[in-house]
């Protein structure tokens, strides 16, 4: 009794898996343009962790054997190894894209406000001096502002 009633629920299971992912397949191509790689990756991982799950219950209800099981579970702990992988990869390569583009905003912003200050010219030898200066770094001229 116990066999059938998880054969019917694997069956209903299996169903459930495999229905979303035919249906999947027809929109692939428009999923592929609208959705980057992290979202593929974090459908990816459901998947994964998805079939794992399955596994687990088929081994629970006796549909496999213990080496076939581990065999199968090794695999798929690998495979969603290296998903997570490639999320982390990703996750901080976003997060060092972020600081880069913090970090020069920050530069340029720096290098703009200094350049602003810098704008007097000595009147004894063109050289270019902060602002600020009262004498010319390069000849020792009094600056004029
Ligand atoms: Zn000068």
């Amino acid at each position: 009794m116990i066999y059938l009633f998880c054969g019917i629920l694997g069956g209903v299971v299996l169903g459930a898996i495999c229905i979303p992912l035919f249906r999947k397949e027809e929109t692939l191509e428009s999923a592929i343009i609208e959705e980057t790689e992290w979202d593929l990756l974090q459908r990816k991982k459901e998947v994964v962790l998805g079939n794992i799950q399955d596994l687990d219950f088929e081994y629970k209800c006796g549909k496999l054997s213990e080496e076939d099981y581990r065999k199968i579970r090794a695999e798929m702990s690998t495979e969603a190894a290296h998903v997570f992988q490639e999320i982390e990869n990703i996750e901080t390569e976003a997060d060092l894209d972020a600081l880069i583009r913090r970090e020069v905003s920050a530069r340029s912003r720096k290098s703009k406000s200094a350049s602003a200050d810098a704008v007097a010219a000595c009147s004894s030898c063109g050289s270019p001096n902060p602002a600020t200066n009262k004498f010319c770094a390069e000849c020792g001229a009094k600056l004029k502002h």
